[in-house]
């Protein structure tokens, strides 16, 4: 899944997860859209974001 990377803020997600290529300064996400899974999670743990790149190590 090739998702777009925005030079700003997805509006309706915040996240925390700053090793994330789309990550960006102030908890917001650059991801134009972002998947979240598994089906039939029962809890906030087991959910996470499928759209997650790590970001690139120089
Ligand atoms: S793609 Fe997922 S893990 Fe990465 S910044 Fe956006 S919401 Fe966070």
């Amino acid at each position: 899944m090739n998702i777009n990377k925005m030079d700003q803020p997805n509006p309706g997600i915040k996240c925390v997860v700053n090793t994330c290529h789309y990550y960006m300064t102030g908890d917001y996400c650059s991801a134009e859209k972002i998947e979240v899974q598994p089906r039939n999670a029962t809890n906030t743990e087991e959910t996470d974001c499928a759209t997650f790149i790590p970001e690139a190590r120089a």
